[in-house]
């Protein structure tokens, strides 16, 4: 059966659709942070950042049957949920932040190139900068400031020249690797907006993860974000904190990925988690930044919080609140990378173990001193990972960090077994 839905997929869909394994998993059903393949074997899912609440959420499943037999238009009309699921979002922002509007959509892609072109209406220029090594989604400008060569090598050479892409502060990899200081990697980048200034390319904004996800969830050096967001806005531009990923209580001592480094955005963009897998994506800002809009005509999106994926955000929110998942991905995500950091003190193909909560990557290495990516070996590590029940794959250019995003409701007991399988899989080869 999966070889042939394989052929019906190359038959119906192009090419470069993505999709996990050489040889895919059929999968069919989810349970908590458990996947069912349609053999009935069941896996522990330590990628579906998604499905933040765990798969199959009954508090969700009951707000889209509820809401979608009462009512669902689009947003040119007045009705209570957009307000109600608005609010309840801005609450989760600092107080006191000024990021008090709300503009809803439908996925990561669009938040990001409404945020991109929020910050130049708000500023009334183009130039946009972005790190190099970034995903910030596929649709024309998201994929402009997706400065991954693995993502996106297609824009290595035809970027758009609105966007300039500086170094990324990343300590394990690049121009950056070894022991420079937040503030002076800031620095440098305060010197690539003098730069464009000169040449006329004032800044609008400045995107980045507050946690560099696509190189495998290194955190930014201590003192870097700050800095940079002081000089971008010395500079007059807006600072963009691309939250589709680390945001929403992954990573566990905070709500969202910039509180980790003290600062507060001008623009913040959301998706995956926000509806649990029911398309959602927003972008909150200052009602000035978003009044600017009005200069480029009207701000619409037929589906855009629409009153069924406004309940659904609202049962996302009170899920959260009630289980207690930011807490629980303190809890477990610290238990598992003491899991992972043990390991490296018996296998030297275990590097650095990166992120915070429940993102995390494990690096894997030839060898430690040059850091040699073991990318072949971590892709025969995941078919083995595979084979004993649990999924986890690779990021970063080098396909050699495993990435480790599960549901937030992992259990500890869980996050045991993952570790004994790498340790298993490490110990036996692969
Ligand atoms: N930004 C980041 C940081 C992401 O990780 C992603 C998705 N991987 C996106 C934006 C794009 O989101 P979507 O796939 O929902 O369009």
């Amino acid at each position: 059966e999966s070889a042939d839905e394989q052929l019906r997929r190359e038959r119906i869909f192009a090419s470069a659709q993505e999709r996990y394994y050489e040889r895919p998993m059929q999968i069919e059903r989810g349970w908590r942070h458990h996947l069912v393949d349609t053999t009935g074997r069941s896996y522990i899912d330590m990628v579906n950042n998604v499905a933040g609440l765990g798969h199959g959420h009954p508090g969700v499943a009951d707000a889209v049957n509820r809401q979608i037999r009462i009512l669902n238009t689009n947003s040119r009309f007045l009705y209570r949920e957009l307000a109600e699921y608005s609010e309840r979002l801005l609450a989760k922002l600092p107080a006191g932040s000024g990021l008090d509007t709300v503009l809803l959509v439908n996925s990561g892609s669009e938040a990001v190139d409404l945020a991109l072109r929020l910050a130049q209406a708000a500023t009334g220029r183009k130039t946009v900068v972005a790190l190099r090594e970034a995903y910030h989604g596929w649709t024309m400008a998201s994929d402009a400031v997706t400065t991954s060569a693995y993502d996106n090598p297609y824009a290595l050479e035809n970027r758009p020249d609105w966007i300039y892409v500086a170094d990324v502060p990343n300590r394990f990899r690049g121009t950056y690797r070894g022991e420079g200081t937040g503030p002076a990697y800031a620095a440098d980048l305060g010197n690539d907006l003098a730069m464009l200034a000169a040449e006329g390319r004032e800044v609008a904004g400045f995107i980045c993860e507050s946690v560099l996800g696509n190189a495998g969830g290194v955190l930014l050096p201590d003192g870097y974000l700050s800095d940079v967001y002081a000089r971008v806005r010395a500079a007059g531009g807006l600072c963009i904190a691309d939250e589709v990923q680390v945001g929403f209580g992954r990573m566990g001592s905070s709500f969202w990925g910039f509180e980790q480094s003290g600062v507060v955005p001008d623009i913040v963009t959301i998706a995956k988690p926000m509806g649990n897998g029911f398309p959602i994506g927003g972008v909150v800002t200052s009602k000035r930044v978003a009044d600017a809009l009005a200069s480029q005509g009207q701000f619409f999106s037929s589906a855009g919080g629409n009153p069924l994926s406004c309940r659904v955000g609202i049962a996302v929110l009170d899920a959260m609140e009630q289980e207690g998942l930011q807490e629980n991905a303190r809890v477990v995500g610290a238990r598992l990378a003491a899991g992972f950091r043990a390991l490296a003190e018996k296998h030297s193909i275990v590097g650095p173990v990166h992120g915070e909560g429940l993102y995390l990557g494990v690096e894997l290495v030839r060898d430690r001193a040059t850091m040699e990516p073991a990318s072949a070996e971590a892709a025969a590590i995941c078919e083995r990972l595979r084979e004993l029940g649990v999924i986890v794959l690779t990021t970063s250019e080098r396909s050699n960090v495993l990435k480790v995003k599960p549901p937030l409701c992992l259990t500890a007991q869980s996050a045991d077994f993952v570790v004994a399988q790498l340790d298993r899989v490490l110990s036996t080869g692969w």
